[in-house]
């Protein structure tokens, strides 16, 4: 446990002593061992509060010695819970501030921190962006639909939040609802399932506004492609704005009916492109000042091009950076930020196989690659194998048939839910950024 300690000490440096006695100092660290620290918590809020602000600096501060940084599991700790820790302390309002923001939902669903005044614009998306401004200050009245697609993590979804803000802002009676198409499937299984189609269909058909996020994930879906097709319909027939996304053009979604895949295409159709280096530059900046992360411009160009494409790269190199800088007591110039995001970026000579990836993936989950692309559908091996092939299409870039027939024969809608869900899982348990982040590095590295 001298480990343990070595990393206490480091944290306190770090967050100081008000925080550190507030929330590192209650945790206990019940086992280390390969790859896993199990870290005890008094109580859910701890461990959710822990989760969101600490976990990086966490894994950080357990990995002095270079080596893969251990997944953190935070478990509740029942039985010491009342003795121990009755209230939650109370943090100065001035410190709580200066932690990460998290993604608090609005009204309709809407995350907080995707405005058009967070969102930077560059050629790369610069028509999605006069899309979607139009469409919000006038919804309903000159494109609708709006479909917005583009790949992943290039902005599509914080751009269609935005324009439910912009409408709010300006109407604040404004009915909105954003959903993703996946929880619209869930939602109308429920409500088949409850009896309560009736209030399902008032939720969707009665609004302003209705956002529906990687409608890709439609696909295969008859019933719920159904559904949708009568609200689209009622809305659009009483110029009610509708705004979609998608990570392809209408044409190419899969097993979508073909009256939907028109109606997709009725109003305007925009895409986004990966942004390029001018961009990713400016990308990289805004992103560290919202992050209170002093950044010399140099260094921000340096991130810029050792970080790809994909915006959630980027504010996950920054996140890296900032939390290695401040537990090493390092500056951050360019030395550092090539020492610290050389790793995941570093290319190997011979490419990336679809072996290499479940290998590292099967081995973290404690599973044989056999049993990851059997038959088997226990969740842990379930969720197992999703994780691969989301993996699988992020790092090789592969189509979902040939991953579905890669693991085990599956079908394309079934690769396209898997790396739906776990996107989904991704952005909204950040616990898990972090394992999904690791085993990322793994595979890119070449580590099984
Ligand atoms: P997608 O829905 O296309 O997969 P997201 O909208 O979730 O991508 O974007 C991923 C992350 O990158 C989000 O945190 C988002 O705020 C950020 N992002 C993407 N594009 C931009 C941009 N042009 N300006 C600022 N942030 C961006
Ligand atoms: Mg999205």
């Amino acid at each position: 446990m001298e480990s343990w300690q070595r990393a206490q000490q480091l944290l306190r440096q770090q967050v100081g002593e008000e925080h550190y006695d507030a929330w590192i100092k209650p945790l206990r660290l019940a086992r280390l061992e390969e790859g896993q620290a199990v870290i005890h918590v008094p109580s859910k809020f701890y461990r959710d509060w822990v989760r969101r602000h600490y976990l990086d600096l966490l894994r950080a501060s357990l990995n002095q010695d270079g080596g893969p940084a251990p997944e953190i599991i935070l478990e509740i700790d029942r039985g010491k819970q009342h003795e121990l820790f009755p209230e939650p302390p109370n943090l100065p309002t001035s410190a709580a501030k200066a932690m990460p923001r998290r993604r608090r939902a609005r009204p309709g669903g809407l995350v907080e921190r995707y405005t058009f005044d967070s969102f930077v614009v560059g050629p790369s998306n610069q028509f999605a962006h006069a899309a979607a401004q139009a469409v919000a200050s006038r919804p309903g009245e000159l494109y609708n639909p709006l479909f917005i697609y583009g790949s992943v993590g290039i902005g599509k979804t914080h751009l269609v939040n935005a324009i439910g803000h912009r409408v709010l802002e300006r109407n604040p009676q404004a009915k909105i609802v954003y959903i993703s198409s996946e929880a619209f499937v869930n939602d109308l299984i429920t409500s088949l399932r409850q009896d309560k189609m009736a209030e399902f269909k008032n939720r969707f058909r009665k609004v302003d506004l209705l956002i529906l996020d990687d409608a890709q994930f439609l696909a295969g879906r008859e019933r719920t492609q159904e559904e949708f097709f009568h609200t689209f319909n009622t809305l659009h027939e009483s110029h009610r704005q509708i705004v979609l996304t998608s990570d392809k053009f209408p044409k190419e979604i899969p097993d979508l009916e073909e009256r939907l895949r028109n109606r997709f295409e009725w109003g305007l159709t925009a895409d986004i492109q990966a942004p390029e280096i001018e961009t990713r530059v400016a990308i990289v900046q805004a992103k560290a000042e919202q992050a209170g992360l002093d950044l010399p411009p140099e260094v921000g160009d340096v991130v810029a091009q050792l970080v790809g494409a994909n915006v959630r790269e980027i504010e996950g190199a920054l996140t890296r950076l900032g939390a290695m800088a401040s537990l090493n007591s390092r500056e951050i110039n360019v030395e550092f930020a090539r020492e610290v995001l050389a790793p995941q970026t570093r290319t190997s000579a011979s490419p990336i196989t679809m072996d290499h990836v479940k290998k590292v993936v099967a081995k973290h989950f404690g599973l044989s690659v056999t049993e990851l692309c059997s038959k088997r559908r226990t969740q842990h091996i379930v969720h197992a194998r999703q994780v691969a092939m989301h993996l699988t299409r992020e790092i090789i870039g592969a189509s979902y048939p040939r991953i579905g027939s890669e693991f085990g024969g599956r079908d394309h809608s079934t690769v396209i839910h898997a790396c739906n869900k776990i996107i989904r899982e991704r952005d909204h348990n950040p616990s898990f950024t972090t394992t999904l982040r690791a085993l990322e590095d793994a595979v890119r590295q070449k580590r099984t």
